[in-house]
Parts: C-alpha cells; structure tokens; sequence
C-alpha cells in the first residue's frame, strides 16, 4: 500500500554504536525507505565514499548552505559540521518514501521542533566499556579524538529522555529487528491508515 506521506525517522546515538552498520542491514531488508546523506566538514574515513557516506564538502561551502537556508538541521560535533539537506528529505516524504536520519542529539532537537511528527529512535551499547573498545577497534581515530568522542557520548545519554524508542545495539540482527518493530507499529497507527479507512466509512 503506497503512503500519503513519507514517515521521518531521526535515529541518534554515540559514535561507535554501530549505527552505520545497523543502518545498512536495515536498508537491505526495507523497501521505500531513504536515507538522508548527509552533509559534513569532517575528511573521509578510509572506506567512506563521497555522496554515499556523507557528502564531504568544505567550511566555507557548509556555511554557505547554512546562510541560503538550505538544511533542515545542523549542528557541530567534534570540531566538524554535520547538516542534513532539507530539499532532498522534502521530495522523498512528499513522495511517500520514508527518510532515515542518522544525526546527533542537537540536530535531533531542532528536527523535534520542525518535524514533531518523526519517529525518535536512540541507540546505545550494551555497556559504556564495550563503546570504547568499538572505537578502538575501528581503528580509524587517535587516541585524542576517542577521548573526545566518550566524552560526547556521556552527554547525549542525558538526552534520551527526549526519544521515543530505545534500542540496544549487542547484535546488529537485534538491534535491527527492534528498529523494524518500531516502524511497522508506526505504520499502523490509525493515522497512518486513513486512506484505507474511507471504504469503511
Ligand atoms: P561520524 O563522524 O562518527 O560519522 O558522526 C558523528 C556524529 O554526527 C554522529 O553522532 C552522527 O549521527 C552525527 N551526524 C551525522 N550526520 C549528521 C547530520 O546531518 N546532522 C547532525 N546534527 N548530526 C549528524
């Protein structure tokens, strides 16, 4: 059954979650789902392709979009700027596709204001211990940059009161299968199935 309207999903959590990989496993099993690329200042990681990962654009050109309005949401984490376009989520929706976010806490907040009607989904380890050994074991950042990341995590978890759903990354198959819970329920509010209920009318 094709929707009216795409549903937002904002999903959120601290670097090293694995939120890449949950999301990539989740995007394989879904049809007519969307994720948002976003746009970042931060360099490539050894894997990360330009326009699949993130669209890797210099500071001056992020803050030009920010200047023309051009994102739905922005924020700056670690030194870097991360932003999500806002024309490019606006088609999919528009078209009944829905769109997944991977965006950190601040970004989140100001989509709650523009967007109340998106899901909020935050993701976390199994424990704190096992965050860390996750982002040495990706071996992509120094030591100073892990710090700085544990860090940021600690604060975000002070934010989780603010999601709707949590869900717990132990195993990407369990994390997945929690987060295809949540989007099946949410297609079955009754909201989202006026449609179909005229010919009950
Ligand atoms: P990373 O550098 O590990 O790829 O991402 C760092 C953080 O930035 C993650 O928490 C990720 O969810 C967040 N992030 C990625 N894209 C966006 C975005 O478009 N907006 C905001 N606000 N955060 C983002």
């Amino acid at each position: 059954m094709k929707k009216e309207k795409g549903q937002l999903i904002v999903l959120s959590g601290p670097s090293g979650v694995g939120k890449s990989t949950v999301i990539a496993e989740l995007l394989g099993q879904r049809d007519n789902i969307y994720f948002s690329v976003s746009y970042t200042t931060r360099q490539p990681r050894v894997g990360e392709q330009d326009g699949v990962n993130y669209n890797f654009v210099e500071r001056p050109e992020f803050e030009r979009m920010i200047a023309a309005d051009e994102l739905l949401e922005y924020a700056e984490y670690v030194n870097n700027y991360y932003g999500t376009s806002l024309k490019a989520i606006q088609e999919r929706l528009d078209a009944g596709v829905d769109v997944l976010l991977d965006i950190e806490v601040q970004g989140a907040a100001k989509v709650r204001t523009r967007c109340p009607d998106a899901l909020f989904i935050f993701i976390i380890p199994p424990s704190f211990e096992e965050l860390s050994r996750r982002l040495h074991r990706r071996n992509t950042d120094s030591e100073d940059v892990i710090a700085g990341r544990l860090e940021k995590a600690k604060v975000e978890f002070k934010e989780i009161p603010s999601y709707d759903y949590l869900v717990i990354n132990d195993k990407v198959s369990g994390a997945v299968a929690e987060i295809e819970a949540i989007l099946t329920a949410a297609a079955c509010r009754v909201e989202n199935r006026r449609s179909i209920l005229t010919q009950f009318a």
